[in-house]
């Protein structure tokens, strides 16, 4: 008869061991718990086993049950070993093949052992020996046996040694935990040692299962990391509230559900009014909350501009919950951006576009023009006299309040630019063609009447100009009348108006 006391150590251990297991899987995200799962699969194989060769009477049924705990002998070094390799990380490209030559190995042992006319090699007896309290199962074993055995040791021993390895280099807030492992390696191979030495009689006065239980929680406790669990949440809240982006999470129906204060503050909104303000003002955020797909977005709330990340929040299965925002300010990048884009596309003494960026603008309105339009190309009348007079810096004066008397002077619609030194050009295709020589006399009189004042002196200054009409698509070709037109006012004495209509090619 087998002692209460007995009992009850194997069931409770027993019963912890599947805690371990259950524990594990269901941990199964945390680094190393799928191998922890299936080390602890085989210490539970090999404990049950062995508490039913104790429970058994026959011999037959002793040495059967002795065998099935031979797959748990053999197999729970390699299935530790790899789940210290997968807990340390060491060896990753190798684990694999670690895996597969260990495994293969160890498979050897066990259908040598458990094939009728194969298992002499391992074994030369098995006997029933009579040793207080219980008749226990004696196997002699043979060379090789022992041999095949010793390997379980080295597999032990080379776990510990990583684990060892790994609590040397392991951070503070890990440390806890790669000890505890290491404590479970040591319990098992201390265990081990003692049974060597011991003989079998140590099995019955404490029971493997009991060994493995103790083992199993240990390395348990090492994958749980509760000082980075502890932590994690914190890191998290403290991002949240001190992050300078702006962070915004939606369901995926877009109820917003939370906002730290750096998005309240660009947004000057609580929760509910953002809720409001995706809705009805950024319309198009709310769409892409709605659809849930990873997108980059601009939005621009008063003169403040932000540049917006979507990421789809899912869940295990996959299936969209909602989203998170991160919203950057980039006021500043984009104000600079502005003024680059400023000073490449405008002339910096006038204001007016540049040529290159007139003709652009002009060639895109010519593209969808269907009435006539008119180039009005005008020059300053012996402005050179003007520099050599006045100096340089007066004939800046008269270019720069020349080109506010035009900028004053055209409709919003026109296109305006300083085409080259006082040289100045307006597109328009908004009037027709006698309303444009009109315009243009008018401002050819206003510049002929205004008064150009550099240092108390007055200047006087006039212009000439050509104005070109035609239905084209052509920038060239007007640009060419235009020119023509210039030249043949300056011909005729300056400060005059010469138009022309070129009707050679019409749109279709
Ligand atoms: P015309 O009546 O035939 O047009 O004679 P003009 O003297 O106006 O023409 P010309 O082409 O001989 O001279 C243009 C002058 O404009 C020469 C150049 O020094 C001057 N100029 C060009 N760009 C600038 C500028 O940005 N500032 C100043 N002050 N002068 C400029
Ligand atoms: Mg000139
Ligand atoms: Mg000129």
């Amino acid at each position: 008869m087998i002692d209460f006391p007995v009992i009850f150590i194997n069931l409770t251990s027993i019963a912890v061991m599947g805690f371990v297991l259950f524990a594990a899987n269901r941990r199964r995200d945390k680094q190393a718990a799928t191998e922890l799962s299936i080390a602890s699969l085989f210490m539970i194989l090999w404990a049950v086993s062995s508490f039913a060769e104790m429970l058994s009477d026959t011999f037959e049924m002793k040495v059967f049950w002795r065998n099935v705990t031979q797959i748990g002998v053999f197999m729970t070094p390699v299935a530790t070993l790899m789940f210290i390799l997968a807990y340390t990380e060491y060896l990753r490209s190798h684990r694999v093949l670690i895996a597969r030559i260990a495994y293969t190995y160890q498979s050897i042992a066990v259908l040598l052992i458990l094939t009728d006319f194969l298992h002499h090699w391992v074994r030369i007896s098995i006997t029933l020996s009579r040793s207080e309290p219980y008749q226990v199962v004696v196997v002699a074993l043979s060379t090789f046996g022992k041999f095949l055995i010793t390997g379980n040791f080295l597999l032990m021993l080379f776990a510990l040694v990583l684990t060892i390895i790994a609590a040397f280099n392991s951070l503070r807030a890990t440390r806890m935990q790669v000890y505890s492992v290491l404590l479970g390696i040591v319990v098992s191979l201390v265990y081990a040692c003692i049974k060597v030495v011991s003989g079998e009689q140590f099995l019955q006065s404490v029971p493997i299962s009991g060994v493995f239980a103790l083992s199993g929680f240990f390395m348990l406790l090492g994958i749980n990391r509760f000082n980075l669990l502890k932590l994690t949440p914190l890191a998290y809240e403290h991002t949240f509230r001190f992050l300078g982006d702006g962070i915004v999470v939606c369901t995926s129906d877009a109820k917003v559900v939370d906002a730290n204060p750096a998005a309240r503050t660009m947004l000057e909104s609580n929760l509910s009014e953002l809720e409001e303000h995706l809705k009805h003002t950024y319309s198009h955020w709310y769409a892409l909350v709605l659809m849930g797909k990873r997108t980059n977005f601009a939005i621009q709330f008063k003169d403040r501009f932000f540049n917006a990340d979507l990421f789809p929040i899912t869940n295990k299965r996959m299936e969209p919950v909602g989203s998170v925002t991160l919203l950057k300010d980039i006021t500043m990048l984009e104000e600079q951006r502005l003024l680059l884009t400023e000073r490449a596309e405008k002339d910096g003494l006038t204001g007016l576009y540049n040529r290159q960026t007139f003709i652009e603008r002009v060639e895109v309105e010519l593209a969808c023009a269907t009435e006539a339009s008119h180039l009005l190309y005008f020059d300053i009348d012996h402005f050179k006299k003007i520099n050599d007079t006045y100096g340089h810096r007066a004939g800046d004066l008269v270019l720069s309040e020349l080109g506010a008397l035009l900028t004053r002077w055209t409709e919003p619609k026109s296109i305006t630019g300083r085409f080259g030194g006082e040289e100045f050009a307006v597109f328009t295709s908004s009037i027709d063609t006698k309303q444009a020589r009109l315009r243009a006399e008018e401002f050819r009189k206003l510049v002929a009447q205004h008064l150009f004042v550099h240092e108390e002196l007055e200047l006087h200054v006039t212009i000439s100009m050509g104005l070109a009409s035609a239905r084209t698509e052509s920038f060239d070709q007007l640009y060419r009348l235009a020119d023509t037109l210039l030249y043949q006012a300056k011909d005729e004495g300056r400060n005059r108006l010469c138009s022309g209509q070129d009707a050679g090619q019409s749109l279709q």
